[in-house]
């Protein structure tokens, strides 16, 4: 008897670059979004087991996330130089609870608010253009170096890949 097929999750399945976290800690990882990506450095973090939302989690995933939140938003901001940072979380896509950490430029008023997800959607259906992705890769990669070096005791040196 074989093992059942596996879950239709991108996070647990996938071999795909971009669903290889980029830094990992104890109950969560740290991924950069799939392209097409709106923006480089929207970063999502995700808690390693699935998850359904907030109300799911476990009192270790609930303890660590305010610190790891916080850590990545200033991460995000020093990185992109972003003038605010956006996060949020819907639980539609990907069975395991994750927040969307997104920096948001003032120069760039298509994606100010609401506004984000119209030029979600643009980009994802190709009617818009989002960040070219070799540059979303490097961005991620710099603010995954970055919140690191901000809690380096949270995430596991050897999970860190680089590149
Ligand atoms: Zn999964």
């Amino acid at each position: 008897m074989s093992h059942a097929p596996p879950p239709a999750c991108p996070f647990c399945a996938s071999a795909h670059p971009v669903h290889k976290p980029l830094a990992e800690s104890t109950h969560w990882k740290l991924y950069r979004h799939a392209d097409p990506v709106p923006i480089a450095g929207w970063m999502m973090l995700a808690t390693r087991a699935h998850r359904s939302g907030l109300e799911a989690m476990s009192d270790e995933e609930s303890a660590q996330l305010g610190a790891l939140l916080r850590a990545l938003a200033q991460a995000t901001q020093a990185v992109t130089g972003a003038t605010r940072i956006y996060s949020l979380s819907f639980n539609e896509a990907v069975p395991h609870f994750h927040m969307h950490i997104i920096p948001r430029f003032a120069e760039h008023a298509s994606t100010q608010s609401w506004a984000l997800a119209d030029f979600y959607r643009s980009v994802a259906g190709g009617t818009e253009h989002g960040a070219d992705a070799a540059t979303a890769a490097r961005v991620a990669s710099e603010i995954a170096s970055e919140v690191r070096t901000l809690l380096p005791a949270v995430w596991s040196a050897s999970s860190i890949t680089h590149g």
